[in-house]
């Protein structure tokens, strides 16, 4: 690993650690659900990156397609981590009804101190390889639930500790939101979902290349990766080694333009 990996991640955990410590010491419920969804955030975004170097692996014997699907096992893992946070927040929420509790100045303050390592996380982050971008997209939303609890935090020492609890309910429900976006994201990749804007782009590239098609198929794989079959027609009369020449030809210029895995199937016409 390296020195700004370490740097990132132990920024990112004490983030969460002064939360937790925030949430216990100075009453915030509110603090208390971000620090569980930092921590969620945190093996979230770590086993998104382990998995998303390991689909960068080429094809082997066991995956001859590729590795690229691997990308999915980090929303699954997501999906799992908030589900679990989900309970013991709400059960955390439940138990509270009806007693009511006293939330310190100070919870703000370290909610605030949690933000500053969170964003100095975040700006790290940005500047290096892809993994930690995704990384810092990640870890975007823990910026709103900071400013959220910021406010809930201040208000329920100042105020009501009701607001302190509204804002906790807020923050758990968010933790829903992000389960179910992980689950559209999965399914969007796992049902083989065509891209239309991609066929017509093909469509056009071949019209150009002067070649008749009867079909085309294209599925994502991944994000900004396709596989795609694509029937042409070809003079009855061309000889093999021509028309392999003309299969070659489409399959590599429309890999490098479109990144997009074809086969071609010829038919007289
Ligand atoms: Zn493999």
């Amino acid at each position: 690993m390296n020195k700004r990996l370490v740097t990132i991640l132990s920024l990112s955990i004490l983030g969460g650690m002064i939360k937790i410590l925030g949430g216990i010491l100075y009453g915030s419920k509110a603090l208390l659900v971000d620090a569980f969804t930092s921590f969620g955030n945190i093996l979230s975004a770590g086993l998104v990156i382990y998995y998303y170097n390991k689909s960068l692996a080429p094809p082997d014997k066991d995956h001859m397609f590729g590795h690229h699907r691997l990308t999915v096992a980090g929303p699954i893992y997501t999906i799992v981590i908030y589900s679990a946070i989900f309970g013991i927040v709400t059960m955390e929420l439940i138990n509270t009804i009806g007693k009511p509790y006293e939330v310190s100045e100070y919870a703000p303050i370290m909610a605030g101190i949690g933000l500053i390592s969170y964003i100095l996380a975040i700006g790290l982050s940005r500047k290096v390889d892809i993994s930690l971008k995704i990384y810092s997209k990640f870890t975007g939303s823990e910026l709103i639930e900071s400013g959220v609890t910021i406010i809930a935090s201040l208000s329920g020492a100042y105020l009501s500790y009701l607001i302190d609890y509204i804002g906790a309910i807020a923050l758990a429900s968010f933790i829903l939101y992000e389960v179910y976006f992980s689950i559209k994201n999965i399914i969007g990749l796992i049902s083989d979902e065509t891209s239309k804007e991609l066929i017509i782009d093909i469509e056009e590239e071949l019209n150009r290349m002067g070649i008749n098609t009867s079909r085309i198929r294209v599925r994502k794989v991944i994000e900004d990766l396709y596989h795609g079959d694509i029937i042409i027609k070809v003079p009855p009369d061309t000889s093999v080694s021509d028309a392999h020449t003309i299969a070659d030809y489409i399959e590599k210029t429309l890999r490098k333009k479109y990144n997009i895995d074809l086969i071609i199937h010829i038919e007289p016409g």
